[in-house]
């Protein structure tokens, strides 16, 4: 088969490589559309110590391809997306339903083959279906949607609550629908005026702010007085984690789902004169199959992230361009 493989930093090669054999638990998934993410980014950076060469990928749909002896519930020709942490189901996390923790975890992509090949391996249990109402490249986007999912429903019930999501990147404006969608007032920050335009041009959310030109908590005080009830921070940097801090209000909730790359120093007072909740958010567990609905019901739109398209030999190029996180681009798709 054709894969995209990484081999060193700053290095992906579109070339043959041995088609993936399944163990009797696993489907083979032909891969028709993968979403290239931040975590891709890094690794491709070489930001990650990872044994090369290595197909990366984990955001993806496809057809079942081969089923394994014992799996029963897919037949060649369905179409699927599927998770990527392939947890032990042992461990004392695995076992009180948190998967995502899992101590032993493999994440497709990561430490065994992922998606940007033609085939790819993956155990049934983390395989799900998708109707034709979806297309395969929104069916892509399933993976990033159910990492929004499980961290709006962690939070729990939004209605009319205001919700500020820092960072109107992918993610982020997978949160903002996911929690409008859900009945909360949301407030896209960021500080590229193309984005938080494009989520107010698609109502994701009710009011903008640029925090390069405006100082989020004034403008937040201006909005709501004692500031938010609720803060997702979808970016990963010092700066953003203490605005959310900063911007929410005494008793009130903040996600972190940015995945930080160094250590942030963060004003703890904050924290503490404000009893505020603080939480991570890693990956999702139980949310695909409600972000299938979700998505198949349009109540999230997919589509419009969408900002680029490349055929799998133009995957390197691809990569390149992704990097420069260039205003207008959003999610870049690679077609298998
Ligand atoms: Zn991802
Ligand atoms: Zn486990």
């Amino acid at each position: 088969m054709k894969a995209l493989i990484y081999t060193k930093p700053n290095t992906i090669i579109y070339r043959e490589t041995p088609l993936p054999k399944i163990k009797g638990d696993e489907v083979l998934i032909r891969i028709k559309s993968v979403g290239i993410c931040g975590t891709d980014l890094h690794i491709y950076r070489g930001g990650m110590e990872l044994p090369t060469p290595l197909i990366i990928g984990h955001e993806f749909s496809g057809v079942i391809w081969q089923v394994g002896s014992q799996v029963k519930k897919f037949k060649k020709g369905d179409r699927v997306v599927a998770e990527h942490v392939v947890s032990c189901g042992r461990c004392s996390y695995c076992v009180q339903g948190r998967p995502n923790l899992c101590a032993q975890a493999q994440v497709i992509g990561l430490h065994r083959s992922g998606a940007l090949a033609q085939y790819v391996a993956v155990p049934a249990s983390l395989v799900y279906p998708f109707p034709k109402s979806l297309s395969f490249e929104e069916a892509a986007l399933i993976e990033p949607l159910s990492i929004a999912y499980y961290a709006a429903q962690e939070i729990g019930f939004v209605l009319d609550k205001k919700v500020a999501v820092i960072g109107q990147g992918p993610i982020g404006l997978l949160v903002d629908q996911v929690l409008k969608a859900a009945g909360a007032h949301v407030i896209g920050i960021d500080i590229q005026d193309a984005r938080l335009q494009f989520a107010a041009r698609k109502k994701w959310v009710d009011k903008v702010i640029n925090s390069k030109k405006q100082n989020a908590a004034d403008a937040i005080r201006a909005f709501t007085k004692e500031g938010v009830d609720i803060t997702i921070e979808a970016v990963g940097q010092a700066a953003t984690a203490e605005m959310s801090l900063e911007i929410t209000r005494r008793h009130g909730t903040v996600v972190l789902l940015g995945v930080f790359e160094s250590p942030a120093s963060l004003n703890l007072m904050h924290l503490v004169k404000k009893e505020l909740t603080v939480r991570g958010s890693w990956t999702c567990a139980f949310a695909f199959p409600q972000s299938v609905e979700l998505a198949a019901q349009k109540k999230v739109d997919l589509m419009s992230l969408i900002s680029h398209r490349y055929s799998a030999s133009e995957g390197a190029r691809a990569f390149q361009e992704a990097l420069m996180y260039t205003e207008g681009r959003i999610k870049t798709i690679i077609n298998f």
